[in-house]
């Protein structure tokens, strides 16, 4: 039925954020469609405050999609909360918006039997920064209370300043407020990471982060992870996705990832910047190859990486010299920077919906 078969063999749920047009329980489709063994999808409108609830019919339908495909929709799917979701906003009118919007999202997870949820940590904005990292765990903890198994997951983020979970250390100081813990775990984007200024690009910086990781909020948490290669060099502080083997990360990165056995039984989503639905199932067999690949000095490796870091060449020679510009002025990332990113992330799911 389709060229992209799920592979039955590889040891990790590698797959991709799919579009969930047309109802949600296309989204399983169009994952197994592309061969993901993992997936992600909006639960709603990313755009909107309000959207219409799930039918029982669309329900059902979610379900016996994910029966027939074979998902485990508690361990094998990760959607993703709207970008604007801020629960840490200083604000508290917003700050409740954005609750209960988060509710209604994992509501929505609950009525489909899926177990985690993927959360942007959001900013502290003007506010005191520890004062709204203890509101944001506040919220979280209501929201627990208030659902009944659904694993609340943050994501690391590429910025600086007021943006949380730039560093390790505020996910683990949220992570610490947490009363019930096994209802919150962590997301590790590979392009946020290395953005935010983590290295992981040598099997030397691969493994000291992850130590980091480890000593700081501790593998126990991990619960999926973003691949994306960065458009953007190392600490740029700029969340810009990029194709596997495109980016300053290269695919040697992703090599070891699909060799690392704290990985294995996570979801491993892409979100890089492709046209279409194809280009992630083309991405996801490539990752299986990797996993094949024993050796970072395979011949067929240094021939691909190559290949496709000749792809990426002109974009990353413009990301380093913004830069360098950057840093020459010593100016701060403007607030607008992040605003394009986020931009940037919603065009990306609309050409992605349309296709
Ligand atoms: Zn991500
Ligand atoms: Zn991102």
């Amino acid at each position: 039925m389709s060229k992209f078969v799920r592979s039955t063999t590889s040891r990790y749920k590698f797959g991709a954020h799919i579009s969930a047009a047309g109802g949600i329980s296309n989204s399983v489709t169009n994952a197994y469609n592309i061969g993901c063994n993992g997936f992600a999808m909006f639960l709603k409108s990313p755009r909107k405050w309000i959207s219409p609830a799930y039918t029982p019919e669309e329900i059902e339908k979610f379900k016996e999609n994910c029966q027939q495909c074979n998902y485990n929709p508690l361990t094998d799917i990760l959607p993703h909360g709207q970008y604007f979701i801020n629960l840490a906003n200083p604000d508290e009118e917003k700050a409740q918006k954005a609750y209960d919007s988060l509710i209604d999202d994992l509501g929505r997870c609950e009525q489909l039997g899926i177990g985690l949820y993927n959360l942007h940590p959001g900013s502290s904005l003007k506010g005191d920064h520890e004062a709204q990292l203890k509101q944001l765990a506040q919220y979280l903890n209501k929201a627990i209370k208030e659902t009944k198994f659904v694993k609340i997951v943050l994501e690391n983020m590429a910025g600086t300043g007021s943006l949380i979970g730039s560093n390790l250390e505020d996910l683990k100081f949220v992570i610490d407020l947490i009363e019930d813990k096994t209802r919150i775990g962590v997301c590790v984007d590979t392009c946020h990471t290395f953005a935010a200024g983590y290295d992981l690009v040598t099997r030397e910086a691969y493994e000291k982060f992850w130590q980091q990781f480890s000593d700081t909020i501790g593998y126990k948490y991990l619960s999926a992870v973003h691949l994306n290669d960065s458009k953007a060099p190392l600490g740029a502080n700029r969340d810009l996705h990029e194709k596997l083997g495109e980016g300053f990360l290269g695919l040697e990165v992703f090599r070891m990832i699909a060799h690392d056995e704290h990985l294995q039984g996570l979801p491993l989503i892409l979100e890089t910047p492709q046209p279409t639905n194809e280009g992630y199932g083309e991405e996801v067999k490539m990752l299986e190859w990797l996993e094949t690949l024993s050796s970072p000095d395979d011949k067929k490796l240094a021939q691909k990486n190559q290949e496709l870091q000749d792809r990426g060449e002109k974009s990353r020679k413009d990301q380093q010299t913004k830069f360098a510009v950057k840093q020459k002025k010593g100016t701060k990332r403007k607030k607008s920077d992040s605003e394009n990113d986020i931009t940037a992330h919603l065009s990306k799911q609309k050409r992605v919906n349309k296709t």
